[in-house]
């Protein structure tokens, strides 16, 4: 069964074919993510998965972040579900920032760490 991750619609959902699978959207709450077929979740098994791009990121100078590439990701509603729903809220294209971003490495070094 399908059913909106974010609000647990199941019935006001609409799917239209794409060309990763049938792009599904919540008419309830507006969330919208892709169900790939036979895509799932290498960590529960789950097939409720968002699989779309995630940018690779890069600190130019100081805070500047710029985008350099982007991965193919497969994320699960299950085991990444904050994610998803804070990215489902933030945005509508299918790229995924980044959770952590990278560090300066030599900047900061962490206490004690080995030189
Ligand atoms: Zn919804
Ligand atoms: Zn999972």
């Amino acid at each position: 069964m399908v059913r909106c991750p974010s609000c647990g619609e199941d019935e006001a959902l609409r799917g239209r074919r794409c060309d990763d699978g049938v792009e599904v959207t919540c008419e309830s709450c507006g969330t919208r993510w892709t169900r790939v077929p036979g895509a799932s979740c290498d960590r529960c098994g789950s097939t409720e998965v968002w699989v779309g791009l995630r940018a690779l990121v890069e600190r130019s100078r100081g805070t500047q972040l710029s985008i350099v590439g982007t991965v193919d990701v497969t994320m699960c509603w299950h085991c990444d579900r904050a994610v998803l729903e804070e990215h489902a809220r933030r945005t509508d294209n299918r790229l995924l920032m980044p959770s952590v971003m990278p560090n300066v490495s030599g900047d900061h070094p962490a206490p004690g760490s080995p030189s």
